[in-house]
């Protein structure tokens, strides 16, 4: 028995021991535990300081000035913030999304609809990606808003930012961007990219659970937004509560060791990547779920003809990956990512989400191909509805957009 292989690096990632060993220095008496609102004696002075420090990684990683970040809870909050914040300056007007959004961005939509605001929720082609043309036809003189991700969670598909943003501040909407899982991961430059809000996580690289921050252009203008809560003047009065300074340092520390490895890192992983789908690939009927180029090679999502994800998941019991909708559970629902770029319910239903990280190797990946491959065959071996020339025929329009 091995312990298990851990490949949903999407879903969370570890600590990074260092960032843990530094964030073990901000609790205790020992240590800097201090509240950086206490600007009357050194114990918050040294608290704010880490804070500020925190701050610049968190700015430099993005290409942003420390200004224009405001701690959250999380890329849930800082989403959140962005769009009922956005929404609360402004009555009953159109925003634009896509239906391959996050839950924490499609949740927040609807509830905007409640409040009285139009949507229009963009397809996305086959492959996942928004073309601008279908952007720009769906701006309207009464729109305020755009929400797009950068990289989406269960295909790795990474939407062409500076084409869209250059539709969007032409036009004078504002442009939110959940980058969740492109943090850290592939480069960002704030400076040039025409984005006014963009929402990052920590647990998603590699820092602690519970924490995250908001991007909020300040130039030429500041973005005006209307606080979620109440309650302190912390964060220039945009999100009061006593600021959790072990947690800030973390995800100040994650980002800066995340921003000095990200080139490699990045060549690293898609070599990992390749060797997982061409492993994958001599199964007959295995089919790429996304876009063959624009993808981030951390996340490669694969649907194998006859099998669903549930059989497939049992029958590897040692790795760690999750379904296409790792958030709809025991409902066995499709996956509203991939049923939006048009997969047919079957594909959808097979879809199967392998993501890497800093701590997967080559070795991981090749048992996981030995024991996924084992596994499918003997799955399809079992199953009567299985047969090679009929899951091959209906794949010729699987592989369509691929
Ligand atoms: C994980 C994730 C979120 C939620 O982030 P939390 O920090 O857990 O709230 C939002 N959007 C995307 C794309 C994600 O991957």
């Amino acid at each position: 028995m091995r312990s298990p292989i851990y490949l949903d690096y999407a879903a969370t990632t570890p600590v990074d021991p260092s960032v843990a060993d530094l964030m073990s220095q901000y609790l205790t008496s020992q240590g800097i535990f201090g509240n950086p609102s206490s600007s009357t004696h050194r114990f918050g002075r040294l608290a704010a300081e880490a804070v500020a420090i925190a701050r610049a990684h968190v700015a430099a990683l993005i290409d942003a000035d420390p200004g224009e970040i405001i701690w959250t809870s999380g890329a849930t909050e800082a989403n959140n913030l962005a769009l009922r914040g956005i929404s609360r300056t402004r009555q009953g007007r159109h925003f634009v999304t896509s239906k391959t959004e996050h839950k924490a961005v499609l949740d927040v939509c609807r509830r905007l609809g409640k409040e009285g605001w139009t949507g229009t929720y963009l397809d996305p082609q086959a492959d996942g990606l928004i073309a601008p043309d279908q952007l720009a036809a769906a701006l309207r003189p009464d729109t305020v808003l755009v929400s797009l991700m950068h990289v989406n969670n269960e295909t790795g598909v990474v939407q062409d930012l500076a084409a869209l943003g250059a539709l969007t501040s032409a036009r004078g909407v504002l442009l939110h961007v959940d980058a969740a899982q492109s943090a850290g991961k592939l480069p960002i430059d704030l400076k040039t990219l025409p984005i006014d809000l963009l929402s990052l996580s920590a647990h998603k690289l590699y820092g602690p659970k519970g924490i995250g921050a908001l991007f909020i252009r300040h130039r030429p203008n500041r973005i005006q937004l209307e606080p979620l809560l109440y309650g302190g003047n912390q964060e220039r009065g945009l999100r009061a509560g006593t600021l959790p300074v072990h947690q800030i340092v973390a995800m100040g520390e994650a980002c800066r060791i995340a921003g000095t490895g990200l080139v490699d890192e990045c060549a690293r992983l898609q070599a990992l990547r390749d060797r997982l789908w061409y492993g994958l690939s001599t199964l007959d009927g295995t089919v790429l779920n996304g876009h063959p180029t624009r993808h981030w090679p951390g996340i490669l999502n694969v649907s194998f003809a006859g099998i669903t994800a549930e059989a497939l998941l049992a029958a590897v019991p040692d790795i760690a990956v999750s379904t296409g909708s790792a958030c709809t559970s025991a409902t066995a629902e499709a996956s509203h990512v991939l049923r939006a770029m048009g997969c047919d319910a079957e594909r959808a239903r097979g879809a199967i989400r392998f993501s890497l990280g800093r701590f997967t190797t080559c070795e991981e990946i090749d048992y996981t191909i030995q024991v996924v491959i084992e596994a499918v065959n003997r799955l399809r071996d079992l199953s009567p509805l299985w047969h090679p020339a009929r899951a091959y025929s209906s794949l010729i329009d699987w592989s369509a957009p691929v």
